[in-house]
């Protein structure tokens, strides 16, 4: 339950509801808006009377939160969340776009990369060390070595970065040379994963689960935050549908369901939603236009040879035309385009 604040409610009257709250052994979330604070309540309410609440001195409204997740509910947190990865930011008035290739395969590869993808705009360089392949067969990633060409990259180039991981090691790993980490679609309800990524205190970005609803997505970010870790981006990444044309059926509608009812940043991937580079630009523009923070867009060099995921790479010269094009829809959606 939430307990909303009369409006210029005072310091001491608001220290004697969490002071009664925190005596009940109940956690509150506080949240102070530029009109009103509100204090958010978690932990088993059946141990707090509803009734002595509504007694205290500037208490305007005590409001259910039915949704099981708390933290990540926007009714808790009405302000939109931005969230801080290495020199840049995801959250409102921006759009951050993330780009690099599915792998990262070689130094050389992943430097040049990562030039031409800021020359178009990008700031967060995307690059795979740690690779949860189908086949066990395919190219499974470069790990920490991986590791250290994206911190290469990034004194280079100045771009943030992110990486995803698999395991507590990876997320050790990551923590020593990239900004941000990712867990993927297939670990998204790998809740020992995500307490673990909570714990590391690192921004990370939640992809949606291949087969997961919206409710359980924000579920599994409610994760993270329960172990004090704020930093949650969530990433719409296409589900898993009857329709075989693309990769996976991009839930764009997910953009304005999640803005309702979350305050964490929202991203999305026509890469691995639609697996063709022929659809990644119509679906770039299609979430700008959703009002998404930002986009994360695979490119490669060479796409006919990449190690993984070269159907839906852009190439330089496509990823570059996209930057331009997306310009004037940020302008419409009042968002600005960072350039470095
Ligand atoms: C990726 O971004 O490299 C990736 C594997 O994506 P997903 O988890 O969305 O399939
Ligand atoms: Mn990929």
């Amino acid at each position: 339950m939430i307990v909303v604040m009369k409006p210029q409610a005072s310091e001491p009257s608001i220290h004697a509801v969490t002071k009664y709250i925190e005596e009940n052994g109940l956690q509150i979330h506080l949240s102070r808006g530029e009109e009103v604070t509100i204090i958010g309540i978690v932990g088993d309410k059946s141990r707090l009377s509803t009734e002595n609440l509504r007694v205290f001195k500037d208490v305007d409204r005590i409001i259910p939160v039915t949704e099981s997740y708390k933290l990540a509910n926007r009714k808790f947190h009405p302000a939109p969340t931005t969230v801080k990865v290495g020199n840049t930011s995801i959250g409102p008035g921006n759009l951050t776009i993330m780009a690099g290739p599915c792998a990262v395969e070689t130094q050389e590869q992943l430097l040049c990369i990562a030039r031409e993808v800021k020359a178009a705009g990008a700031t967060i360089l995307r690059g795979g060390a740690y690779k949860p392949r189908t086949s066990p067969y395919s190219f499974q990633g470069l790990e920490e070595e991986g590791l250290k060409y994206m911190q290469e990259a990034k004194a280079a180039t100045g771009l943030s970065t992110i990486c995803e991981v698999v395991s507590l090691e990876a997320i050790e790993a990551a923590g020593k040379y990239v900004d941000m980490i990712q867990i993927g679609a297939r670990n998204m309800q790998n809740f020992i994963l995500l307490k673990e990524a909570g714990q590391s205190g690192l921004p990370v970005l939640l992809k949606r689960g291949l087969c997961s609803t919206i409710d359980e997505w924000l579920n599994a970010a409610e994760y993270i935050i329960a172990e004090g870790n704020p930093n949650v981006v969530l990433c719409e990444r296409g589900i898993r549908t009857y329709e075989t044309a693309t990769r996976n059926t991009l839930d764009l509608s997910a953009v304005p369901v999640l803005r309702e009812r979350t305050h964490l940043p929202i991203i999305v991937d026509p890469s691995h939603s639609t697996g063709s580079y022929k659809y990644v630009g119509p679906m770039a523009r299609a979430a700008v236009a959703s009002d998404a923070d930002g986009l994360m867009i695979e490119v490669h060099n060479d796409p006919a040879h990449a190690l993984s995921d070269g159907p839906q790479s852009l190439n330089f010269a496509k990823f570059t035309a996209l930057t331009e094009e997306l310009k004037p829809f940020c302008h419409l959606m009042g968002r600005s385009f960072h350039e470095q």
